[in-house]
């Protein structure tokens, strides 16, 4: 497989340089890699996302590591007097998202003979590694913000990883597991490229559960994007295969407090000094893939928005009242739904997605304090 640089048009060749993560730029590498996939490629006897193993570049034979993940339902609820479709992917086997993507990852290294991991992450993608790595036989290192939600470090810490705390930026905190590899590999999911080839499947989910059609809108948290493009990668492989007549527009929101993709997105300076936010998991000051996200928002004539800390916890207060217990990064997600209502852009008769990205049982320490 050949990984490409889209900053300096770089590429590289997987089969002599397996474990690169990033450009001599220093810049990310995607995957070369798209696929045809129709109806009929669906794997009808699986009931987790392998059955859409088709569109990956890890197929279903390749995999030794897996807890059946995927197929997280699609509720429809009431917001705002709109329908809602909600991807419920705190339902996934460490309660995030980050499961979709770390599963390709780890089987990816463990095929190479991979025996431990170091990984840099907001809490979500700690737990995840670290629980796959942990059915893979892996050690595992995990360099994590000090002041991470308890649960995601209890989580993480049952599955029998090494945690590292780093005060500081979560910036910092990726450069300290960069700079204490030792001898294992780098699995970080903001870096590998082959981790959205695992997000991707999301879509493939989406369609199927709703009739395979695309939906309208798709509205998802955006730290370092990867939610965002694995659902634009997986409708547009859709789309080119003639399996859904549009693409969704595609809709990142940040927290107000940490919004550099909102920012460039919109025109205005990165210069500044981002403050705490209760939406942890999308805490970062320097996504590696802006320019990227901003393409893909463009393309779609999605947008990205930023809502406040008091917009933050009204939705994640709301979304409890419907039955659903997100952690305060997801909840960011549904403010954004909200304020596309207020300014009419989504319309009363469009089907829009909400994806959830992790529970709120990781994060009660602090939904306590918002109570
Ligand atoms: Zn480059």
């Amino acid at each position: 497989m050949r990984l490409l640089c889209k900053h300096c048009g770089c590429s590289y060749d997987t089969e002599k340089d397996p474990f690169i993560w990033r450009c001599a730029c220093g810049y990310s590498l995607w995957a070369d890699y798209s696929a045809t996939f129709r109806k009929s490629d669906i794997r009808r006897e699986d009931l987790s996302m392998w059955r859409y193993d088709k569109a990956y570049p890890i197929k279903k034979t390749d995999v030794s590591v897996s807890f059946g993940e995927g197929l997280s339902p699609l509720a429809s609820i009431c917001w705002m007097g709109r329908n809602l479709l909600v991807k419920m992917d705190h339902l996934m086997p460490t309660g995030s998202f980050k499961d979709r993507g770390v599963v390709i990852v780890i089987n990816y290294l463990k095929n190479l003979g991979v025996t431990a991991i170091t990984e840099d992450s907001s809490g979500n993608a700690a737990a995840s590694n670290a629980a796959y790595a942990a059915l893979a036989g892996m050690d595992c290192s995990i360099f994590v913000p000090s002041g991470t939600s308890q649960g995601k470090l209890a989580q993480t810490r049952m599955y029998g990883a090494q945690v590292h705390e780093v005060k500081g930026s979560r910036d910092m905190v990726a450069k300290a597991a960069q700079e204490n590899i030792g001898n294992s590999r780098y699995a970080g999911h903001n870096w590998h490229p082959l981790f959205v080839q695992g997000t991707k499947s999301a879509a493939y989910e989406i369609w199927e559960q709703n009739g395979f059609r695309a939906p309208d809108n798709v509205v998802c948290p955006v730290g370092n994007g990867s939610m965002l493009i694995g659902a634009y990668l997986g409708f547009k492989e859709l789309l080119n295969s003639g399996e859904v007549a549009k693409m969704p527009r595609m809709f990142g929101v940040q927290s107000a407090n940490c919004n550099t993709i909102h920012r460039v997105f919109h025109g205005l300076s990165v210069d500044y000094s981002p403050a705490p936010t209760v939406a942890e998991g999308i805490s970062l000051y320097r996504p590696v893939k802006t320019d990227e996200i901003v393409q893909i928002v463009k393309e779609t004539s999605g947008s990205v928005d930023a809502v406040s800390e008091n917009e933050i916890i009204d939705a994640l207060k709301s979304a409890g009242k419907k039955g659903l217990y997100i952690e305060p990064t997801s909840a960011v997600a549904f403010a954004g739904f909200s304020r596309l209502i207020l300014q009419n852009v989504v319309s009363e008769n469009e089907m829009t997605v909400v994806i959830v990205s992790a529970s709120g049982l990781k994060a009660t320490d602090k939904i306590l304090t918002l109570l």
